[in-house]
């Protein structure tokens, strides 16, 4: 007998709701079949926040602990990201957070369940529901989340090292800048270069929140 088996088009495009709000967004995001990730993982975790958000960070994809909750951001990585945000005053409710990559890409070591990095066609098929995002949102600052988010959204020849605390060029959002992904943190070999790290990131966000104040234009509109 011939097996019958689903191919995914390695795009979501087909996925989308044909009234994007961020609701029906999200739930359409649920039952994506855009590329073969969804088969492996628990669930989709699409993002998280408010449709006023003034800044939007986009990381690279959901880790162990985002798969199982179904939430972005909320494991080891995430708990360095609120850490941030606390000690430069902004507030995780005011922001987008939210993934290039809306499944969890593994690879499975025993029990364990190892990070893999998301590759180029997943990437490109996944783009939609953030392009959606974006669009949605409008936020006026947009911060890229490590190098895998910045190639995504600004090409290859985005270098992370040259692109901190300094406006990118970029139409996606009237500020576009990039710091490193919080799991950099965690990745330092002793604790001297992950308090060096830390640093850094929380000093690339003070860098934002100070051009976010200096913006001061507030955001209106619904949450839907
Ligand atoms: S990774 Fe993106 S495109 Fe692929 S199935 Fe998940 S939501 Fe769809």
């Amino acid at each position: 007998m011939t097996e019958l088996r689903w191919t995914e088009p390695n795009d979501a495009t087909p996925f989308l709701p044909e009234r994007p709000t961020l609701s029906s967004l999200r739930e359409a995001a649920a039952g994506c079949r855009g590329c073969h990730l969804w088969r492996k993982a628990t669930q989709t975790v699409f993002g998280e926040g408010l449709k006023r958000s003034r800044l939007m960070l986009v990381g690279e994809m959901p880790g162990d602990r985002e798969d199982r909750d179904g939430t972005p951001f909320v494991g080891p990585a995430g708990r360095e990201l609120d850490k941030a945000l606390e000690a430069v005053g902004i507030d995780r409710k005011d922001v987008y957070i939210t993934n290039v990559v809306k499944h969890f890409a593994f690879e499975e070591r025993g029990k364990r369940r190892l990070h893999r990095t998301p590759k180029r066609f997943e990437i490109d098929a996944c783009r939609p529901w953030l392009d959606s995002e974006i669009e949605l949102v409008r936020p006026e600052a947009l911060v890229l989340l490590g190098a895998t988010a910045g190639k995504a959204l600004l090409g290859n020849k985005f270098k992370l090292g040259e692109s901190r605390r300094r406006p990118l060029d970029s139409d996606l959002a009237p500020l576009v800048s990039a710091t490193a992904h919080p799991s950099s943190i965690l990745r330092q070999r002793d604790d001297t270069s992950r308090h060096a790290e830390r640093r850094e990131f929380t000093e690339d966000l003070r860098w934002i929140a100070k051009q976010l104040g200096s913006r001061k234009r507030p955001k209106g509109g619904s949450d839907g």
